[in-house]
C-alpha cells in the first residue's frame, strides 16, 4: 500500500527511513573509498617510479601538493564538496568576547537580522549535538525557508538554546555592521533589513563588518572546507 504522505509516521516507520538512508551512505562511503584506495595505489606507485628514476625529489613534490591542495580545497568549497567547520576551533563556553547588546529593545527594529546569517558551526558545537546543523550543507547553521535560524522562537525572536548558541552567535557585533543598521546609537536601520530576500537583496554584500567573529567573516573566511576530518570522536 502507497504511504500517505499526510499520515503521522510513528517512531518506527521513522527508524526505517533514517536505516535506509544510513544504509545508502555507508554503500556510497564503502564504494568511493574503493576507487579511493584505487586511486592513491596508481599515485604511489607513479611517484615511487618518478623518486626512484631520479625525475623529482620529494621537497618537490610536497611543494607543489601543498599548492594544488589549496586550489583544490577552494574549489571543493564552491561545489559545496567536503564539510565547512569553524576554522579557528574555540571552547565556547570559555570564549571570553561576548557582545553585550540589549536586543530585546531593538528587535522590532533589527527584526533579528542576525539571526538569518549562515555561519559554521565548530567541532564542539557539532559533537555536542544540541546545534542543528544544514543537511544539505553540513557544518552551516541549520535555517529555515524564511533564512531564520531554526533555534529562533518567532515571536519573541529569542534564542531558545541561549547558553549553548555557537561563537559567532556569541561574538557578532551588529553595531557597525551597515546591512543591519545605519545607525545603531540612534535606532536607525538598514531600509531593507526586513525584507524576506535580505541580505542577498543588498547591491553591496561586502559593506564593511567590524568583528572577526561577525557570522559573514564567520562563513567567508572563519570556516574551511575540511577534507577527512574526523567530526564525530572514534
Ligand atoms: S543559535 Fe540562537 S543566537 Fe545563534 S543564530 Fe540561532 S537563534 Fe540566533
Amino acid at each position: 500500500m502507497k504511504n500517505d504522505p499526510d499520515v503521522p509516521k510513528g517512531p518506527e516507520d521513522l527508524r526505517r527511513e533514517i536505516v535506509r538512508g544510513i544504509l545508502y551512505v555507508h554503500s556510497r562511503l564503502n564504494a568511493n573509498t574503493g576507487e579511493t584506495l584505487e586511486a592513491l595505489s596508481l599515485l604511489a606507485a607513479l611517484i615511487e617510479l618518478l623518486h626512484q628514476k631520479g625525475l623529482i625529489t620529494l621537497e618537490e613534490l610536497e611543494a607543489a601538493k601543498q599548492t594544488a591542495g589549496g586550489r583544490l580545497a577552494e574549489q571543493f568549497e564552491e561545489k559545496g564538496l567536503g564539510i565547512l567547520l569553524q576554522d579557528k576551533e574555540e571552547d565556547k563556553y570559555a570564549y571570553p568576547g561576548s557582545v553585550k547588546i540589549d536586543c530585546a529593545s531593538r528587535v522590532h527594529l533589527c527584526h533579528a537580522a542576525c539571526c538569518r546569517l549562515a555561519f559554521a558551526l565548530s567541532k564542539q558545537d557539532v559533537q555536542e549535538g544540541i546545534v542543528k546543523w544544514d543537511f544539505e550543507k553540513p557544518y552551516l547553521i541549520a535555517r529555515g525557508k524564511d533564512n531564520y535560524c531554526t533555534h529562533i522562537e518567532q515571536g519573541p525572536m529569542t534564542c531558545s538554546i541561549w547558553d549553548k548558541r555557537p561563537v559567532p552567535c556569541r561574538a557578532f557585533d551588529c553595531r557597525r555592521d551597515g546591512r543591519i543598521w545605519i545607525d545603531f546609537e540612534k535606532q536607525i536601520p538598514h531600509p531593507d533589513v526586513a525584507r524576506s530576500d535580505w541580505p542577498s537583496c543588498l547591491k553591496d554584500e561586502h559593506a564593511p563588518v567590524a568583528h572577526e567573529h561577525d557570522r559573514v567573516a564567520a562563513h567567508r573566511k572563519v570556516i574551511s572546507v575540511k577534507l577527512g576530518e574526523e567530526v564525530i570522536p572514534t
